[in-house]
């Protein structure tokens, strides 16, 4: 049985995994550099080399960026909503 890992480093070959999110961000920061352009996820502040494992992470362990869009979108319309009624 394979186990599941929660954090899975997405930078390239690297094949680092970790249950615990302090190891996997000394992880990225000791063995990435960091000065280049990362990807952040703005849900837990994970970064990826690239944009599409950006979207796998954010869909796999957050909502999907669609559906964080339309959340967003609902959660105005029902803003606007509550402020019209008053
Ligand atoms: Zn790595
Ligand atoms: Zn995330």
């Amino acid at each position: 049985m394979e186990t599941e890992y929660k954090y899975i480093c997405e930078c390239g070959d690297c094949s680092y995994k970790s249950n615990h999110l302090g190891n996997f961000k000394n992880h990225q920061s000791n063995k990435h550099d960091y000065s280049r352009e990362w990807n952040l996820c703005k849900e837990c502040n994970l970064r990826f080399t690239n944009y599409q494992a950006l979207i796998s992470h954010t869909s796999k362990y957050h909502a999907s960026p669609e559906e964080l869009q339309r959340r967003k979108n609902l959660r105005s319309a029902r803003n606007k909503r509550y402020r019209d009624s008053h």
